[in-house]
């Protein structure tokens, strides 16, 4: 198997983190996959906008059907019957957080690079902005790497650009890498699945919309200073 060193594998799922995570890849790599899943989520969109993003920024993507996790647990993104939790409960996670998600998005994604002969793993996790899912902290990514490395005797590195980034940070990091308005304009956040700006009420469309207003006031600073 050839060596595939400055190659990463980039988990795109067509949303704000995701899409901006894949430009920092290939910022930073030669050679650069995507790989997304369906796994149930009621928005079989999310899916079809990943493509999109995908072939425009030419980088080549994957989907593979993972349905199982819905018939195994209960969640507001996968059970249309449930009301989603517009707030983190005091003492859980909100009814949006996929129990085992992350584990299997990347134990899927250590496969397909291992396939490929690549090392590098970037996921846009951040604890930053964190709604309490266990499976985003960092100490769970250093763990899953570490497992991975054991599972398959090789030596992955997972990048998780965005751990330490607010969702202001994120916005900023957008500017950065030069893909702002493909990110404000292409991508999906919102849980109720509509693009760019969103239904403007869920949780994902208000961490959104406040980071970006935030990041528009230090904009602005700046070029007044
Ligand atoms: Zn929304």
């Amino acid at each position: 198997m050839a060596d595939n060193k400055e190659s990463a594998v980039v988990l795109l799922s067509g949303g704000q983190d995701s899409t901006t995570c894949l430009y920092w890849a290939k910022k930073h790599f030669d050679k650069v996959y995507a790989i997304g899943f369906r796994y149930g989520q009621k928005h079989q969109i999310e899916t079809e906008i990943a493509t999109q993003i995908a072939k425009e920024a030419n980088v080549p993507f994957v989907v593979h059907d993972i349905d199982t996790i819905k018939k195994l647990t209960h969640n507001s993104l996968t059970d249309s019957s449930m009301v989603m939790d517009q707030e983190k409960p005091a003492n859980s996670v909100p009814n949006t957080f996929v129990l085992g998600r992350n584990m299997i998005f990347i134990t899927y994604a250590a496969v397909y690079a291992y396939g490929l002969g690549v090392h590098n793993i970037v996921t846009g996790v951040s604890q930053a902005d964190y709604s309490g899912y266990p499976d985003c902290r960092n100490t769970f990514i250093k763990s899953v790497n570490a497992s991975i490395n054991l599972a398959m005797d090789y030596e992955f590195e997972i990048h998780t650009p965005l751990m330490w980034r607010d969702k202001e940070e994120v916005w900023g990091l957008a500017y950065e890498l030069g893909m702002f308005d493909i990110v404000k304009n292409k991508t999906l956040t919102c849980y109720n699945s509509i693009v760019a700006e969103g239904c403007g009420h869920c949780p994902a469309c208000k961490l959104r919309a406040n980071g970006l207003k935030k990041f528009m006031e230090s904009l602005e600073k700046e070029g007044k200073k």
